[in-house]
């Protein structure tokens, strides 16, 4: 039988609810249901698909309450926070359902002679691997430009977050969707290369952990499956010297204390050239001992809640404590509070450098690093010393050097100047180097999961 799937409320530490898991054979067998109905919803129209996946959108906004409720349950968003997400989810089934059509017209191209344009047809069965930090976000970003295109999909969420997960397929039922054109499985990560070597899936993306992400690169590689990978971050904003100080620390802490810091693209590494370094790491301070209030994610109030779970966390405690040891310095927080639960208070540490977990690694947590830089050009080096690179920014008052950092110079799939880094359904989205490849979201985005077709009729 199949392992049992098992929740956490991470912010009480309390078991929650029992799910059944799917066996091997059952998730083969889901996997094949999900192919044969290729065929059928390859060939329906654009309009077709839009009352579907329109559908979608309105039982996302109508349900709002009870899914944002959902996660703050199974991963501990506030729901304020969850009520944002779903809004954000209903808009991109909007966006999708009125651009698909445009983003995927023929496109004609000038030859010598005859008729000839590209097509863009479905590739088959979207294997869609998700993460559980935005639990509902992650997977409709993925799924409403894919089902848009006329692929059928496959979730397999995170497996702390199944009741998101099966209420996910149930969005899609009721919005009419056809039988297996939208289904979950629930089986477990290590699991899921076995399914990407089945005939049934098409293609794959995966929005997790860099680990996950070469497993899942390995699997799909060795079966010549296209994968788009949306993996971790570590993003740098460069604090120049003309900076508006507080306008900076302000984005600075927005930024890191997206979703309780558990983003890929919250601000990781604030590289403030040595003149401001001071100035701005106290500004920093302040902002981010402000945010402290720690509360029950039920509670509209409550702006931090919990981390994911009581192992992420102490990860996150073990990244501050070990940076602290090789000499970085904790300017607030960096203290487990007393209490059950996955709690962690917002915390910053300067003096961080090569050598230290705060620099070298991904933190998934309310933990913002502060590194002192020579001049821009050694801020711009370091930004780039890190082997992530999905967002980054930079903070000046002179715009048009800010804009030339951001567009030349950062390896990273997104540079915002003066703002913090936010994913949107009309901007094409993702990193390079271990942070993946490939994007999600706008023209790009759709266009990942298709076959680029060239017609050409005498
Ligand atoms: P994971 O990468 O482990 O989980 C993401 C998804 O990948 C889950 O559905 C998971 O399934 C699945 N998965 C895990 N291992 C494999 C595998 N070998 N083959 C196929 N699928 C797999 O993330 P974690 O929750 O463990 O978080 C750890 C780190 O990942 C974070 O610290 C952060 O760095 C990064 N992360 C990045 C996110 C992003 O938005 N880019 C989101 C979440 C995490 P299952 O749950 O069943 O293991």
């Amino acid at each position: 039988s199949a392992p049992k799937l098992k929740t956490e409320n991470p912010a009480t530490g309390k078991p929650s609810r029992t799910y059944d898991g799917h066996t091997r054979e059952q998730a083969l067998a889901i996997a094949r249901q999900v192919r044969e109905a290729f065929p059928d919803w390859r060939r329906t129209s654009f309009t077709e698909r839009g009352i579907v996946v329109g559908a979608a959108a309105r039982i996302l906004r109508e349900r709002k309450d009870e899914f944002a409720r959902l996660m703050a349950d199974e991963m501990g968003k506030p729901v304020t926070e969850g009520l944002a997400e779903i809004e954000k989810c209903a808009f991109n089934c909007d966006y999708f359902v009125e651009n698909a059509e445009g983003f995927l017209a023929n496109e004609p191209v000038k030859l010598d002679g005859g008729r000839a344009y590209v097509t863009f047809n479905p590739l088959g069965p979207l294997l869609a691997v998700m993460p559980w930090n935005f639990p509902f976000w992650q997977v409709f970003r993925a799924a409403a430009p894919a089902l848009m295109a006329g692929n059928p999909v496959i979730l397999k969420h995170a497996s702390n977050v199944p009741g998101c997960a099966l209420a996910i397929e149930g969005v899609f039922r009721e919005a009419g969707a056809p039988d297996n054109v939208f289904r979950t499985i629930l089986i477990a990560g290590r699991d899921t290369a076995e399914l990407i070597d089945s005939p049934d899936i098409a293609a794959v993306t995966l929005t997790g952990s860099v680990a996950a992400g070469k497993a899942v690169a390995e699997a799909a590689g060795r079966n010549l499956k296209k994968t788009v990978l949306e993996l971790g971050g570590s993003d740098a904003y460069l604090v120049l010297e003309d900076a508006d100080i507080d306008h900076a620390a302000t984005v600075a802490a927005t930024a890191r204390m997206v979703n309780g810091g558990q983003s890929c693209i919250a601000g990781k590494r604030f590289v403030v050239v040595a003149p401001v370094r001071e100035a701005f790491e106290k500004a920093l301070a302040e902002k981010m001992s402000a945010m402290i209030s720690m509360g029950d994610p039920l509670d509209p109030a409550t702006k931090l809640g919990p981390m994911v779970s009581v192992k992420a966390r102490d990860e996150i405690h073990r990244q501050v404590r070990k940076s602290v040891e090789k000499g970085a310095r904790l300017l607030c927080g960096g203290e487990v509070p007393d209490r059950p639960g996955a709690w962690y208070p917002p915390t910053v540490l300067a003096d961080v450098k090569p050598g230290q977990p705060a620099y070298d690694e991904e933190v998934f947590g309310p933990v913002a690093a502060v590194i002192e830089a020579r001049d821009v050009e050694d801020a711009i080096r370091i930004a780039n010393d890190s082997e992530f690179g999905l967002g980054s920014g930079v903070l000046t008052r002179d715009i048009r050097r800010g804009e030339e950092i951001a567009a030349r110079d950062l390896e990273a799939g997104m540079a915002f100047v003066n703002e913090n880094v936010r994913s949107d359904p009309r901007m094409p989205f993702g990193g390079v180097k271990h942070s993946g490849y490939g994007r999600e979201c706008g023209v790009f985005g759709i266009r990942e999961f298709v076959n680029i077709k060239s017609v050409h009729v005498r």
